[in-house]
């Protein structure tokens, strides 16, 4: 019969759309704690800078920070910084925070634990040999997990931290500095986790906007810091 096989393709591919918006979403997984914004009194956010290091940006990236007296946390690929060893130990030097993105930032949403295992302890391995001691957070590939991964992240004690404003998602104002101030900072209140990229040549406009990022955080009273600080000034009562 046709209609029974299209209600089930129907069904099937009613499934795999919602499997995949669960995959994306920001807010929920289904093992272990997901932090997208978190709730404090004291008037900080944190910054993130993901993927990388990059011997060609990391050193204009590390003097902003610098000239502006900000800690971030950098979301690292283990890979990476296996290639750039030097720019990694910058990074750590300069007394930032290292976040695990794992080793070779694919997608995760349906790997095996072993490939996930290995996705993590080699990019763990790779941070301390920088000389990073705090401990390590997670942040998955584009944001994406499903099954597997939030298992893993969970069992090892480790929360997964995603954001609350990405500046850079819509193409159309992603090379525009102007506009991901903004986009960064009107949105922006106690507690949010800003996501940016900066390490690639591709990334011009969000190395223009993060000093006028920090300063306009700053304008509105708002402090960046690493995510282990916000998650330090979380509080109890909602
Ligand atoms: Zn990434």
């Amino acid at each position: 019969m046709l209609l029974p096989s299209l209600l089930l393709a129907l069904a099937v591919l009613g499934l795999a759309l919602g499997l995949h918006r669960l995959a994306g979403a920001r807010n929920f997984q289904l093992f272990g704690e997901i932090v997208s914004q978190v709730e404090t009194n004291s008037p900080v956010v944190a910054l993130t800078l993901d993927d990388g290091p990059t011997p060609e940006h990391t050193g204009r990236v590390l003097a902003i920070l610098k000239e502006k007296g900000v800690k971030a946390t950098f979301f690292l690929v283990g890979s990476d910084m296996e290639k750039n060893p030097d720019a990694t130990r910058a990074i750590v030097e300069a007394g930032h925070e290292i976040g695990n993105h794992t080793y070779s930032h694919s997608d995760l949403t349906l790997a095996s634990l072993s490939t996930i295992g290995t996705e993590i302890e080699r990019t763990d391995a790779a941070i301390r040999a920088a000389g990073f001691e705090g401990d390590v957070l997670f942040r998955p590939p584009f944001g994406r997990k499903l099954f597997t991964l939030p298992w893993y992240v969970s069992k090892h004690d480790r929360p997964t931290i995603m954001w609350t404003l990405a500046p850079e998602t819509d193409p159309a104002t992603r090379t525009d500095a102007d506009a991901l101030v903004r986009l960064a900072v009107e949105p922006a209140r106690r507690g949010s986790i800003i996501l940016m990229h900066v390490m690639h040549d591709n990334r011009e406009a969000s190395r223009q906007a993060l000093p006028r990022i920090i300063d306009a955080l700053r304008a509105k009273g708002l402090e960046p810091v690493p995510v282990s600080h916000l998650l330090s000034a979380q509080t109890d009562e909602f």
